[in-house]
């Protein structure tokens, strides 16, 4: 692997010119050279403030991809610090579409990494040691896995006073609050007490513009917010903090018809769902179980006992009359 180390330079890239090279990652079994995107816009001399954004650490999540893909490609103007942009980092699963890392292992559970692990510690160690030495404040975006539709939605720590900050102006209503201990990048990036806004939108394998629409606006309301654009964007609004998330998991296979809608506000007891035998006969009916917001729905049909159907964030007791009526910001319009 010594022979593969890649380096992100920033001084290697000229100030207030935006441009993609390819840099250099592990190879394929020693022999297949391996290139991966990287875009870097220095605005000014001084580095910081520095926003990293990631995409596809899960490699089949490819949403996130093209959310940075757009970034790459559009033509705005960065009045100070730097951007960069690792498109595809778990690039191994990418082309296999596939989440995992050519040695199985899932490389948003492997940071910071340790260069005498495995092979999944190792690349963990080595984007983590890159991002880190410019980055001030990370965005890591993500999606559903294939079958997963999720409505676009932050994962954050909000104890951090930093991720408190950037919550207030961000683009993204949904906020869902967790302090996971799981070798996942926001994890490892907290710990350095540097926020790390994680984005969950849309599903696996595909692309799809309005997530994309959602995705970029986020990305562009954290750099107004460290006054990198002067886009008067119209990023901030009311958030919806979400203190726990749950899988609602059907009860027996099927055929799933779905009642729901994505981003809507459900009262206990209302039905999201119903599972239907092959013969058409009505299996069972899913229902809520506490009054919440359906965050992510599964969008396949053919369902076996025990499968993810919907992932719901709980909401406060106090708070659902309020936000009943005018909770549906997800639209699906262009
Ligand atoms: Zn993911």
């Amino acid at each position: 692997m010594n022979k593969d180390i890649y380096e992100i330079n920033v001084n290697d890239f000229e100030v207030g010119k935006p441009k993609t090279e390819y840099v250099i990652f592990p190879s394929f079994y020693g022999m297949q050279r391996v290139r991966a995107p990287l875009y870097v816009y220095r605005a000014t001399k001084e580095i910081s403030p520095c926003v990293v954004v990631t995409a596809c650490i899960h490699g089949d999540e490819i949403n996130g991809m093209r959310i940075a893909q757009a970034l790459m490609t559009e033509k705005f103007k960065l009045s100070q610090g730097t951007l960069i942009i690792l498109p595809m980092v778990n690039i191994y699963g990418f082309f296999n579409k596939l989440r995992y890392l050519p040695d199985r292992k899932d490389l948003n559970r492997c940071f910071p990494g340790n260069m005498k692990g495995s092979f999944g510690s190792r690349f963990a160690h080595f984007i983590f040691q890159n991002i880190t030495k410019y980055g001030d404040v990370f965005i890591d975006l993500h999606s559903g896995g294939p079958g997963r539709f999720n409505i676009p939605q932050i994962r954050c720590d909000l104890e951090l006073s930093e991720v408190n900050s950037i919550i207030e102006d961000i683009s993204i209503p949904l906020v869902a609050n967790s302090t996971l201990r799981d070798g996942s990048l926001r994890e490892a990036i907290n710990d350095l007490k540097k926020p790390c806004i994680v984005f969950e939108g849309g599903e696996g394998l595909r692309v799809d513009p309005v997530i994309t629409k959602y995705g970029v606006n986020l990305v562009k309301s954290i750099l107004a917010h460290y006054d990198m654009i002067s886009e008067a964007a119209e990023f901030n609004e009311d958030k919806f903090i979400i203190h726990k998330t749950k899988w609602i998991r059907a009860k027996q296979g099927g055929i799933f018809l779905s009642k729901s809608q994505y981003g809507k506000v459900v009262r206990k007891g209302e039905v999201l769902g119903e599972i239907r035998h092959m013969t058409g006969e009505l299996a069972t009916t899913i229902k809520m179980e506490k009054d919440g917001v359906i965050l992510g729905m599964c969008s396949t049909a053919l369902i076996m006992s025990g499968d993810a159907l919907f992932n719901v964030g709980i909401l406060g007791d106090t708070s659902i009359d309020d936000e009943e009526e005018f909770f549906d910001y997800f639209d699906f319009e262009m």
